[in-house]
């Protein structure tokens, strides 16, 4: 069995606070928000990061939680998407994932 914590918390091994999920991704509130909103969109199956070959429909998948955590998150006036890959982008859960950020003004910068 693997030992990554993201596969866990996506496949309900481990309970966490699951914002939306559909057969191939789920989303759930980050640990230690940055911002009012901070939501992690994962795939089910196990990647890296984005430099892992991943298929489309699990991209697809991934997107479609983004639009689904926004509208429930009320984010109608935008948010920051965000996917460090590598140690030395800061990625320091190794299982693919994509930050939702938003619930306030992140201002025009790349880095909050
Ligand atoms: P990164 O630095 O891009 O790899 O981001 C990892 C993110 O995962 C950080 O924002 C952490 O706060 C978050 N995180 C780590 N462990 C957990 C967990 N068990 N549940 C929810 N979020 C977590
Ligand atoms: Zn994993």
């Amino acid at each position: 069995m693997s030992d990554c914590i993201f596969c866990k918390l996506a496949n309900h091994e481990i309970p966490t606070t699951v914002v939306y999920e559909n057969d191939l991704a789920c989303a759930f509130e980050d640990a230690e928000p940055q911002a009012p909103v901070h939501v992690l969109v994962v795939p089910k199956q196990h990647f890296e990061n984005m430099t892992d070959e991943i298929p489309s429909e699990v991209l697809s998948a991934m997107a479609e939680a983004v639009r689904e955590v926004a509208r429930i998150k009320g984010l109608d006036e935008g948010f920051r998407l965000i996917s460090n890959a590598g140690a030395v982008a800061g990625q320091t859960v190794m299982h693919l994932h994509w930050h939702i950020l938003g619930g306030k003004n992140l201002g025009e910068g790349l880095i909050p």
